[in-house]
């Protein structure tokens, strides 16, 4: 079919469905054979009607669901640079291709975030520090994409970026608050029944840079990690115990967006860890409306 799809989709399960297919699709009684034009191009009020018809667009998402979703992974450092940074591109790469789900492009260009160019991904991810360079128009895309439905995963020092931006703590939940502990820590899994952490158990033990969290905004994230204060010394410098603790990933809505975010993620030995890369699978799945 040459007809090129005339409208444009912003509601969440309809942009997913149809990522990369055609707007046109056959009424319920079409015949394979028929004419471009006997078909019905529908409008988008009708078309997310019929997303409810499992017979009419059974076809269309049978196919789109074999097409990987893409992943924009955004790395630039506006202020610290982390070493870990190439080795995390080429895992995600390698977490995409093996689950066979999603396909990663990385960037550190601001004018990716384009309402355009933002169409051609599922979620964006952000392992990011400082006042990166947007602009307000980019700024504003990248809320949009994610209040339209779009998914924004944040890593690490997700938090520790924008921190003049009061947008961006709405979307991401929390600001980094500094690290006071860099070594082998216990991780209390807070909810072992979702499914993003299910298979983490009920506590695991890892060596990481473990980020504080201020401005957490406690009543509106799901936390999913936790860290066991009584694995690190309290006592030290410049520690701050607050209500909710240390938080260490988190899961909340923006918009029709899914948002998750994990304090973790400073060593190249977590990148390489099974168990933290199951969490991004999970994650990421969970960001694009995939299971879990
Ligand atoms: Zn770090």
């Amino acid at each position: 079919m040459g007809a090129r799809c005339r409208y444009t989709l912003t509601q969440a399960a309809a942009r997913r469905s149809l990522d990369g297919a055609c707007a046109t699709i056959a009424p319920p009684n079409a015949s394979v054979g028929k004419t471009t034009q006997q078909w019905v191009t529908v409008r988008r009020r009708e078309f997310i009607a019929l997303l409810g018809s499992a017979a009419a667009i059974q076809p269309l998402g049978a196919r789109a669901e074999r097409q990987p979703a893409r992943i924009l992974y955004f790395t630039l450092s506006a202020g610290y640079r982390h070493e870990v940074i190439p080795l995390s591109k080429s895992i995600l790469t390698q977490l995409g291709a093996s689950s066979g789900a999603f396909e990663v492009t990385a960037s550190e260009d601001p004018s990716a975030f384009s309402i355009e160019n933002l169409r051609r991904y599922a979620a964006v991810m952000f392992y990011t520090t400082g006042e990166l360079p947007m602009s307000d128009a980019e700024k504003t895309a990248l809320l949009g994409f994610v209040r339209s439905g779009g998914g924004f995963l944040g890593v690490h020092s997700a938090t520790d970026t924008f921190y003049t931006w009061p947008d961006y703590l709405d979307l991401i939940g929390g600001y980094f608050d500094g690290h006071r502990w860099h070594q082998a820590v216990t991780i209390q899994v807070v909810d072992p029944r979702n499914a993003l952490v299910t298979d983490l158990g009920d506590t695991l033990q890892i060596e990481d840079e473990i980020y504080q969290i201020r401005d957490f905004d406690d009543r509106n994230s799901h936390v999913l990690l936790r860290l066991d204060p009584n694995s690190v010394e309290l006592g030290k410098a410049g520690v701050h115990q607050r209500s909710y603790g240390w938080p260490l990933a988190w899961t909340r809505s923006y918009g029709e967006g899914r948002v998750f975010y994990t304090a973790l993620g400073h060593e190249a030995s977590v990148w390489r860890d099974a168990r933290f890369q199951r969490l991004l699978v999970n994650a990421i799945l969970w960001s694009i409306g995939r299971s879990p």
